[in-house]
């Protein structure tokens, strides 16, 4: 109440200001409320034991997760591109290697290379 006639300057409205808060939210309330003795609760080990059946927790289960992005092909089913079985090089048409891996492109390059130093 106090915050409330402060926050309104106006002295008239600090004198009423009583009137419209509820007795619950007032200071004489929460005095009479905490006024009794509050026990704290004593140490587990004091505790009483008490034969209840023992409380588990539910069943763990997989919960659903983002759907995959890929289907599962069938074994007869031909893989979606990737990487080619035969890599054949277009520079001497040999088998197992491409035009970049080529030994004779490389040796080529490395004759070409040294040959013109400018
Ligand atoms: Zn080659």
């Amino acid at each position: 109440m106090a915050t409330i006639s402060h926050s309104c300057g106006n002295d008239q409205v600090k004198d009423r200001v009583a009137a419209f808060v509820h007795q619950s939210l007032s200071k004489s309330a929460y005095i009479l409320t905490y006024r009794g003795m509050i026990h704290l609760i004593p140490d587990q080990k004091i505790w009483l034991e008490i034969e209840v059946k023992k409380i588990l927790p539910p069943p763990f289960q997989t919960q659903p997760s983002r759907p995959k992005l890929q289907r599962n092909r069938e074994p007869n089913e031909k893989s979606r591109g990737g990487k080619s079985e035969n890599v054949v090089c277009k520079f001497c048409g040999m088998v197992e290697h491409n035009k970049r891996t080529c030994k004779i492109t490389n040796s080529i390059v490395e004759a070409s290379t040294s040959q013109s130093p400018t």
